[in-house]
């Protein structure tokens, strides 16, 4: 960020520019406001530079790690490098369970080029009730974590500094369905009502900032107080829990440190156009990062679809990176199938915003594609998919010998009608102009 604002050339910003075909200046400008920021890691060599923000594709997030009950290193490795194939923009280590730093370690190396995430709070909360016996470890323990994080090159961090003392006991006496959802929220407020203490990112936020601005590295503002069922969604705790991280936000920006807001979480369609638009306005349009939403709660096993579609409406509404959800989601820690499964329905969701929020930008590869489907051009359909193998499988089930499917056989349309076609037909690069004029690399 300083460099954006500070001098008129960035090597990573012009990378940014054309991959994602935006004009330079207008991206360094947002840059220099904290609109758009750029992931990226000055101490890992070879991690590609990944900007979120106003303007730019919708990105995908894909979280990974061991639990407190199964701990197979060699599982989150193979889920790592399934989430590189099938195109995650970013990557996010949960891990509760083995040796957490060992842990990272291999999954960061796995991760190679791909944006890599952690959320120190678990780290903090499970080595130090090991080390005092109980969680009343000193506050400043939180920020020796979030240190070793940082000095072992992750490029941005989820930090729960929104919720503070106040929130926290509040959120236990509420009436919510759902009172506390999030796994480092939860930690931090049974912290703060042990101790009596304030929130530690809060009582120590200077001297965090002073880390995330020395090591380069980017904050995420944690939801420790969204909703974790769509009854609970926009009360006082959620909007409280923002009107704090939307603070801390503008503050991070004021004094050059590269931030994003996390959002909700469960919320009913009607909800989420309304929240994307809050959290833009409070925040004077900072990037946001939502955990789905999730639209409904009786999705079970099928989650990925409940969060796709919540995650297509924020997307269109101006969110700027989606969390996955697998469709193990609530049931228990995913297998790399379902892995593949959700990242799969977030990246479509996200396209499909993109499609609203970017407009002609975004829909080259969309005209291009029906295109090659009404010249029934099927090398180029699967190819262009995202997941080939499983296209292939579905084209192949049912042998035939005609160049259309086996959905309609002899009968298809595209088949049928060309005789009867006016020879005035658009032609194909007339096609691409005038409905999908963008160069934006989506696929
Ligand atoms: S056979 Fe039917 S489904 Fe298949 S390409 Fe033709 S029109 Fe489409």
């Amino acid at each position: 960020m300083p460099e954006a604002r500070n001098s008129s050339y960035v090597d990573e910003l012009a990378y940014v520019a054309k991959s994602e075909g935006v004009d330079y200046e207008a991206l360094r400008r947002r840059v220099g406001l904290g609109r758009v920021i750029v992931v990226r890691n000055v101490r890992r060599a070879g991690v590609r530079p990944v900007a979120v923000g106003e303007g730019l594709r919708t990105k995908v997030n894909v979280n990974v790690g061991t639990s407190g009950t199964v701990v197979n290193v060699d599982l989150e490795v193979e889920k790592v490098r399934t989430a590189v194939k099938f195109g995650t923009d970013t990557l996010m280590d949960l891990s509760t369970g083995g040796d957490l730093d060992e842990v990272r370690r291999r999954l960061m190396e796995a991760a190679g080029a791909v944006p890599f995430g952690t959320v120190p709070t678990y780290q903090a909360w499970i080595d130090g009730v090991r080390k005092y016996g109980s969680a009343n470890m000193p506050s400043d323990w939180f920020l020796a974590v979030v240190e070793k994080h940082l000095k072992d090159g992750v490029d941005f961090m989820t930090i729960h500094a929104g919720i503070t003392r106040e929130l926290a006991e509040k959120a236990v006496r509420s009436r919510r369905i759902a009172p506390l959802v999030s796994r480092g929220g939860t930690m931090l407020a049974i912290w703060m009502l042990e101790n009596r203490e304030e929130n530690p990112y809060l009582k120590h936020w200077d001297y965090l900032l002073e880390l995330f601005k020395e090591h380069d590295s980017v904050i995420s503002l944690g939801d420790a107080l969204r909703p974790g069922a769509t009854a609970d969604a926009h009360d006082e705790l959620q909007i409280g829990e923002l009107l704090s991280n939307s603070r801390l936000a503008r503050d991070a920006v004021s004094r050059g440190v590269q931030v994003m807001i996390e959002g909700p979480g469960h919320m009913t369609l009607d909800k989420v156009v309304a929240d994307v638009r809050l959290m833009k306005s409070l925040s004077g349009g900072l990037p946001y990062y939502v955990l789905g939403p999730l639209v409904t709660d009786v999705a079970v096993g099928y989650d990925h679809i409940a969060s796709a579609i919540g995650a297509a409406v924020a997307a269109a509404a101006g969110a700027d990176l989606i969390c996955y959800l697998t469709p193990s989601e609530h049931l228990g820690l995913p297998g790399v199938e379902e892995v593949k499964e959700g990242l799969i329905a977030a990246r479509i969701a996200a396209h499909a915003g993109d499609l609203v929020k970017l407009g002609r930008r975004a829909a080259h590869e969309d005209v291009e594609m029906s295109i090659r489907r009404a010249l029934l051009d099927w090398n180029y359909q699967i190819s262009r998919s995202l997941d080939p193998e499983r296209s292939m499988r579905l084209k192949t089930q049912f042998q035939h010998d005609l160049s259309s499917c086996t959905m309609c056989g002899q009968y298809c349309v595209f088949l049928l009608l060309p005789k009867y076609l006016s020879e005035r037909r658009l032609e194909r690069e007339e096609l691409l102009e005038k409905y999908g004029g963008g160069s934006l690399l989506v696929w």
